[in-house]
């Protein structure tokens, strides 16, 4: 099968285009405008691979799109392509509006057109799978559940301009008739993952001695996924989804912050019993402004429906992470090198 992915050098989209080249053997082109969060290593390993071919185009760039998908001719489009980082969406909203938005309606008209052109065989199985957040839905009271029912409240620019794509992706299934499919997935965690958020940021934290800075009081929950668990999430969805659809996403594993920087310093203190006890670098800062307090997904009807479910152990697949963070310095370091290190940046989603 042929399958434009954008965003495919980004933590996520890297950990898909893998498995779907490596593992299941389809065609894939990424599309991807290589912005700050993109890092080129991640897809290297295919760099002669005849099954992948890498486009550095932005999404908004109307002719751009069109270009590459007349080029690839893909049987099925999926989405990532996003600014993704909550903090950063509270200081230049803006280009989340672009990017999520504009971004998201020039795929969605590329794709429609397309489509449209394809012949009637051809439609039956073409898919634009629309991946979004569970950030769409606001923050739940405890014990609570986000389902595919659940009403969308979104409380940062970041989830405002993705709950907005999500609407649009919708949209063009019931206005045009393109076969979409939309995901809302919670937090992701594993190898490639970008330092500004949380799980990298204190793994390389540690490993250097800084300090782990946690917002607010560290109960703020979260439901923790590992990405190659996400991936092969939407390949399910994508093969086996019913058109028009949304499925929610999620590891089972909600843990709160500080018990997920805890879980990290005692994977550390078992890898590198010399440096330890790694929990007295554990600092309180001042809280991000609307920090959601809780997201949790009940996953149910990806599980019934799709034949999917979460594989990986939380807090044996946390070690695995830091193990693979130790291992691969040559992905991290030169984004490392003087920039996300400071106390404000990236405690969370
Ligand atoms: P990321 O920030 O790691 O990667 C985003 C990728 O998109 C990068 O490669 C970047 O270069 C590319 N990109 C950004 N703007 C672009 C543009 N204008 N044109 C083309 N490419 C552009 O993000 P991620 O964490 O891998 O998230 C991928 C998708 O999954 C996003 O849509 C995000 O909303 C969604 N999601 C993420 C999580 C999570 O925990 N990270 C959870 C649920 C859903």
């Amino acid at each position: 099968m042929r399958i434009l992915v954008t965003g495919g050098c980004g933590f996520i989209g890297s950990a898909l285009v893998l498995h779907l080249v490596n593992d299941l053997g389809h065609e894939v082109c990424t599309l991807d405008a290589m912005t700050y969060a993109a890092n080129p290593i991640s897809l290297a390993s295919l760099t002669d691979n005849p099954r992948h071919r890498l486009v550095e185009a932005d999404i908004c760039d109307r002719a751009a799109v069109q270009a590459a998908i007349a080029d690839f001719k893909p049987q099925a489009v999926m989405h990532l392509a996003a600014e993704s980082h909550v903090d950063r969406s509270i200081t230049d909203p803006g280009a989340f509006v672009r990017t999520n938005v504009i971004g998201t309606q020039t795929m969605l008209d590329g794709a429609r057109a397309h489509y449209e052109a394809l012949l009637e065989a051809d439609k039956k199985t073409f898919r634009f799978l629309h991946v979004s957040t569970d950030e769409v839905y606001g923050s739940l009271p405890p014990g609570a559940f986000f389902t595919e029912e659940s009403r969308y409240d979104p409380r940062s620019p970041y989830s405002a301009s993705k709950a907005a794509s999500d609407h649009l992706a919708r949209a063009w299934h019931e206005t045009y008739g393109l076969p979409v499919l939309v995901t809302n997935c919670s937090n992701n965690y594993g190898p490639r993952h970008f330092p500004e958020k949380l799980i990298p940021l204190m793994i390389l934290n540690a490993l250097e001695g800084k300090k782990l800075p946690v917002y607010g009081d560290g109960l703020n929950e979260r439901d923790w996924i590992h990405v190659e668990d996400h991936a092969k999430g939407l390949v399910a969805v994508l093969e086996r989804g019913r058109v028009g659809n949304t499925y929610l996403l999620g590891g089972r594993a909600v843990r709160n912050n500080l018990a997920v920087v805890k879980a990290l310093c005692a994977a550390f203190d078992r890898l590198r019993p010399d440096h330890g006890p790694h929990e007295q670098l554990i600092s309180f800062v001042t809280d991000r402004p609307g920090h959601d307090r809780r997201y949790a997904i009940d996953c149910t009807k990806a599980e019934t429906e799709l034949g999917w479910r979460p594989q990986k152990t939380f807090e044996q697949a946390l070690e695995e992470t830091v193990a693979w963070y130790l291992e691969n310095e040559s992905w991290w370091r030169p984004i490392r090198e003087g920039r996300y290190t400071g106390e404000r940046l990236g405690l969370t989603r």
